[in-house]
């Protein structure tokens, strides 16, 4: 679709349906970018309270952390005295949703789904003016590189199995854009591919980092001037992109490779700027870093605080990845405060097949786990692990106090996964503790381990 006709129709057709202010909200957001930091953390600090005051005017949750903790909204003046505020962890979180769906009538609201890079699949409930307010942000961190609302995406992403093909393709194109996978990007159909992409003429690459890359050093030198014609950014979600692998993209691909960084939680938490200072979308979330014991020297935990839902409040909930625990200062201006380099999230995910001849990213069964979850399966947390190149493991923990029938859930896993690895896979379930779970070298836990790769290293 011409960006135009999307931009000046399906866009405010989109959030006025949808009772958004998104317009109102990108406007001030543009101001607020500039403002001093004094000012930006003085309103941080008023949106804390008044998301705190929500939680526990509505939340027993919230009631009995106050009272366990002996701490009062009114207490929280300055960033030190949120120090005073428990941590929350994922199924904390889950906790509070459950006492959220007893509640006879909601609000309008968006479901936040997340499984990702944490294992532990997690619901949080976002009332309407917070989804406009993330949306908004993540328009005006594009907006710093020229991309407008409305501009043609190639989307590269992993694949959700459940969702209907044609349900995929309205979407995309309302949103104006594609979704490609790694099944996309394989040798066997990568021409046809390329010529979709620039048929549709792409505007920005927005993926996980190792799909971006396997996109870019698939390309020809020819095909990449093609590409590079429009294009005028990519960005990196998801996965952390390493320093080498930003600068080998760069000088391939010659636009700017930008840095994402969220959660589903949340949503956006940084972006970088054109100077790359990794900016924290200040006006949404406040985010610290803080060390909870484990953190090697020098890191702490991301800790992060929606400053607008105040449906589902979540307040200093760890993310639970490292980042330094030095707050690095960026001199473009802008002051909303910035934070370090996630470690941990460079990973491979790609589970290898044929002898190593495709790869697909395995990013789907977290989808397929996640559905499963959605479903009421009690599944606590997962982890996926590529034992051979015909055999995937998946290591589930039970919830408190539920059963999972394994060969049951093999054969769902199965049945669904072979439309994508092929029907020579064999799967198999194990059910396990929670430290049974591999955490990696990075300290952080990885949904995906492949025994391969690690062979091969
Ligand atoms: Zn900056």
């Amino acid at each position: 679709m011409n960006p135009y006709i999307s931009q000046k129709i399906v866009y405010p057709l989109l959030f006025s349906l949808r009772r958004e202010p998104f317009y109102a909200d990108i406007e001030k957001l543009r101001k607020f970018q500039w403002q001093d930091q004094a000012t930006i953390t003085e309103r941080q600090l008023d949106k804390f309270r008044t998301v705190a005051a929500a939680g526990i005017c509505s939340f027993d949750f919230y009631k009995r952390i106050v009272a366990e903790h002996e701490v009062s909204v009114k207490d929280m003046q300055t960033l030190d005295d949120l120090k005073r505020w428990p941590i929350m962890n994922k199924s904390e979180l889950n906790r509070s949703v459950s006492e959220l769906r007893r509640k006879k009538a909601l609000p309008a609201h968006t479901v936040r789904m997340t499984g990702g890079s944490s294992g532990d699949p997690c619901l949080v409930l976002a009332d309407r003016l917070t989804t406009s307010i993330s949306v908004a942000a993540r328009a005006l961190f594009q907006e710093w590189y020229g991309i407008g609302v409305g501009d043609r995406q190639i989307r590269l992403w992993g694949r959700p199995l459940s969702t209907g093909y044609y349900r995929e393709q309205l979407k995309g194109f309302i949103l104006n854009r594609i979704r490609l996978d790694s099944l996309a990007l394989g040798k066997d159909c990568f021409n046809n591919t390329f010529k979709q992409i620039i048929n549709f003429g792409a505007d920005y690459l927005y993926g996980y980092a190792s799909l971006i890359a396997l996109f870019i050093d698939t390309l020809n030198d020819e095909q990449l001037v093609m590409l590079r014609g429009g294009l005028k950014a990519a960005i990196s979600t998801s996965e952390t992109m390493s320093d080498d692998q930003r600068m080998k993209l760069f000088s391939r691909l010659g636009r700017p490779i930008v840095d994402e960084y969220g959660c589903s939680e949340i949503d956006i938490i940084s972006f970088s700027c054109p100077e790359g200072g990794r900016h924290t979308a200040a006006e949404n979330v406040l985010v610290e870093v803080v060390r909870t014991g484990d953190e090697p020297e020098g890191f702490g935990r991301t800790v992060v605080t929606d400053l607008n839902n105040t449906l589902m409040p979540v307040i200093r909930y760890c993310v639970g990845d490292l980042v330094p625990l030095d707050r690095p200062v960026c001199h473009c201006g802008r002051g909303w405060p910035c934070i370090g380099p996630v470690l941990g999230r460079i990973q491979n995910q790609f589970i290898e097949l044929e002898g190593g001849v495709r790869r697909v990213h395995s990013q789907f069964i977290v989808y397929m786990l996640e559905g499963l979850f959605d479903k009421g399966w009690g599944i606590r947390s997962f982890q996926i692990v590529q034992e051979d190149f015909d055999l995937i493991v998946v290591k589930v923990v039970p919830q408190e106090g539920r059963a999972i029938d394994c060969e049951e859930l093999r054969k769902i896993l199965a049945a669904e996964g072979c439309r994508a690895l092929g029907p020579n896979t064999r799967w198999r379930v194990d059910l396990v503790e929670k430290d049974e779970l591999e955490i990696a070298a990075s300290y952080k836990f990885q949904h995906f381990v492949s025994r391969i790769s690690a062979r091969e290293n």
